[in-house]
């Protein structure tokens, strides 16, 4: 039982995470995560009936914590985003604020006056931040970043530092403006990076065309989709043809042609052509269903730096305000230093006790990376998978489907007393219900695709072959390992084959051929390039043609004739001879080898070809089922973790600087301030390089 809620205008990470927290303590709340990036808090309820309940609960304490966010059921009208009017009206408050600051500062007039100026300037740009102190000491949360502010401007003012207070507001009003700015300008991007949602679906019906929302359409309904338009679903083309944009699903710049009998999947775009589509899958089930739904997660698996950050932010603000408290009244206190001096210098630590710098940039990096990665056809599920992938030190292949096409072609068929019709028949009856890539090209060889209500019966032995009862006959189907625990002796052809034996006798063989993806040697290549030391092939399939693709590709060391369960004990291998913290990535496509996938750091799944459980426990899918985007994946990590380390350092060490300028009075408050929105300001300008992989 889920609910999601929209927190529209939500900016602040701090107050994000505080209102997941007590968000998480509602009653009938299992748990809560919050995707800072999409605004999105998504509660796990006990029962349904708790629905109602905890939506009021959780709508209240965002009212209590931050009362301009607005709470909203439905993702669909969160068009609002950055409100330009309001923006504008920020700044011209600013600029007046500003004006009546110089006036007060550089005109020569009387104390009073020039009092009043200032007192004008920082009531106009400071307003908000003291009610808002007010409202939150009232609720008991004393290290808010709107009362430090609060607390050091009114400090400046009781030691008579009254431009020092009117300059030190506006400078923080400033920057927390750009900083809002920055944040909506880099949420923008992503969300375009990411813009697959159709809006509608122009389904046909008796009477005309009609504009639907693509959930309403069920399977077997015809759309039309126009040229230039977006495919709301997926289905099969029954009429027209046209070239597809297929750019925003797999991150493939060359387009598509499709026509009738064609499959197509929702997201893409029709270029030139009109189709009519008959839908296959509903809307919730769609391809750009799913991916939604797994970029819109991403932001909620936490990377360790992540962690990290909220974890810092807890302490650091306490710390630096006892602090601030010591240094003002100790010295004075102790040694008789004059207080108003030391009162100065305490009210520069408040400025710089605040961490938003480093909680804002380093989910925007994160999410920067996660967006830049997806418009390649990467999707990287989290934070956590994409700080793995940036240590990967070893690389595991699969081979068929994924260094090999796993489209296979029967290239010959030698029977054993009965004909070659014959023999591919039972082959294919015995594969009916095998969705395994060498089943499936039998099937095709056989023309028949349908084999319900013929009787069969049929179990797969995964990494060997398939059994069954079809027609009054026992078939087995499969490798050579197959035959000879079943006291059958195959003859010896070599290369891919499918033995074949009717009521324990060997009726012959199929021979198949597949071929190499054509990017599979350059993926090895540049995953050496990208800093990858090892580079493996574990498959079901013989030593022979293993051998033989291993080394057109390029593989250091290949293990072959390996069952599903040898290849999660390979994997186990493979990790143990790994030092510490570097990371093993394996690739699949999921037949025969989902559980490696979820026992690898990181397990990397074929989205086209993969199956369903394959994408489900895979922690990265390739859309296009091109291995050598996993260097690419690498190289877009090892960037975004870069650019977080550059932001925690950068911002750490400036703060501690005018922590220490300011303790030995050589920080004037202004500084402070840069220390605080300047640097977040950078530092999320920084993170937003993540985007451009
Ligand atoms: P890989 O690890 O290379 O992807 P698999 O583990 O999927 O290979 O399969 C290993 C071998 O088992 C195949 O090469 C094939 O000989 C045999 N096999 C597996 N499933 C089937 C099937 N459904 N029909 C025939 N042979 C099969
Ligand atoms: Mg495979």
């Amino acid at each position: 039982m889920e609910a999601v809620l929209i927190l529209n205008g939500l900016n602040c990470p701090d107050c994000a995470e505080k209102i997941r927290r007590r968000a998480q303590n509602v009653d009938g709340v299992k748990a809560a995560e919050m995707n800072f990036m999409s605004k999105e808090l998504r509660l796990i309820l006990e029962s349904e009936s708790q629905k109602e309940n905890a939506i009021e609960e959780v709508k209240k304490i965002v009212s209590d914590i931050e009362p301009d966010v607005e709470v909203l059921l439905d993702s669909a009208n969160t068009e609002e985003e950055f409100d330009k009017n309001s923006f504008k009206m920020e700044i011209a408050k600013l600029f007046a604020a500003f004006s009546f600051f110089l006036a007060g500062v550089l005109i020569p007039m009387p104390f009073w006056w020039e009092f009043s100026f200032l007192i004008l300037a920082y009531f106009l740009s400071g307003w908000e931040v003291l009610v808002r102190a007010i409202k939150n000491i009232l609720k008991g949360e004393i290290f808010d970043e709107n009362f430090l502010m609060a607390l050091a401007t009114i400090g400046a003012f009781a030691i008579k530092e009254f431009p020092e207070a009117a300059a030190v507001m506006i400078f923080y009003q400033a920057g927390e403006l750009f900083q809002d700015y920055a944040v909506n300008r880099s949420r923008k991007s992503i969300a375009k990076l990411m813009d697959i949602r159709p809006d509608s679906a122009n389904l046909k019906t008796s009477d005309g065309i009609k504009a639907v929302s693509p959930d309403k359409v069920a399977i077997g309904d015809i759309i039309i989709v126009k040229p230039g338009e977006k495919i709301p679903l997926d289905g099969v083309v029954e009429n027209g043809s046209s070239l597809l944009d297929t750019s925003a699903m797999t991150g493939e710049s060359v387009p598509r042609a499709a026509k009738a009998g064609d499959e197509v999947i929702s997201g893409c775009i029709s270029l030139d052509g009109a189709l009519e589509i008959r839908v296959t899958k509903p809307f919730g089930e769609s391809a750009v269903s799913k991916i939604l739904e797994l970029v819109q997660r991403a932001g909620e698996k936490k990377s360790r730096p992540e962690r990290f950050i909220t974890r810092f932010a807890r302490v650091y603000t306490p710390i630096v305000v006892i602090a601030a408290a010591l240094l003002a009244f100790v010295p004075p206190l102790a040694f008789g230093l004059e207080l108003r001096d030391w009162v100065y210098r305490a009210l520069s630590f408040l400025v710089v006790s605040c961490p938003c710098a480093l909680v804002i940039s380093i989910p925007l990096s994160f999410f920067g990376g996660i967006g830049g990665a997806s418009s390649k056809g990467i999707l990287v599920k989290g934070g956590i998978s994409l700080e793995a992938l940036s240590k990967c030190k070893a690389v595991a292949f699969d081979k068929t489907g994924t260094l090999t096409k796993g489209v296979f072609e029967v290239d010959g068929i030698y029977p054993q007393k009965i004909s070659k019709d014959e023999l591919l028949k039972f082959a294919a009856a015995a594969e009916s219900f095998s969705n395994h890539p060498i089943a499936v090209s039998i099937k095709r060889a056989a023309g028949i695709d349908d084999f319900s209500g013929r009787g069969i019966s049929a179990r797969e032995i995964a990494g060997k072959g398939v059994e069954a009862g079809f027609d009054g006959h026992r078939i087995l189907a499969g490798n050579k390992a197959l035959m000879l625990e079943n006291g059958i002796t195959p003859s010896d052809a070599e290369g891919t084959v499918v033995h074949v034996a009717l009521d324990g006798e060997y009726a012959g063989y199929i021979s198949l051929s597949d071929t190499l993806r054509s990017d599979a040697a350059q993926a090895v290549k540049k995953l050496k390039a990208a800093g990858v030391e090892k580079v493996f092939m574990l498959t079901g399939d013989g030593t022979e043609n293993a051998k033989k693709v291993a080394s057109a590709v390029g593989i250091d060391a290949f293990y072959a004739n390996l069952l599903p369960h040898e290849k999660v004990e390979k994997v186990e291998e493979i990790l143990s001879g790994l030092k510490d913290g570097e990371k093993l990535a394996f690739a699949g496509d999921g037949i025969n080898d989902a559980p490696v996938l979820a026992r690898a750091d990181i397990g990397i799944a074929m989205g086209g070809l993969g199956s369903d459980a394959a994408i489900e426990a895979a922690d990265v899918v390739l859309m296009t089922d091109e291995p050598s985007k996993i260097a690419d994946g690498i190289r877009i990590s090892k960037k975004t973790i870069r650019i977080v380390k550059q932001n925690i350092v950068f911002a750490i060490s400036i703060k501690i600087l005018v922590l220490i300028l300011a303790a030995f009075g050589l920080a004037p408050m202004w500084l402070a301030v840069f220390a605080d929105v300047g640097v977040a300001f950078l530092a999320i300008l920084n993170a937003l390089r993540a985007i451009r992989a």
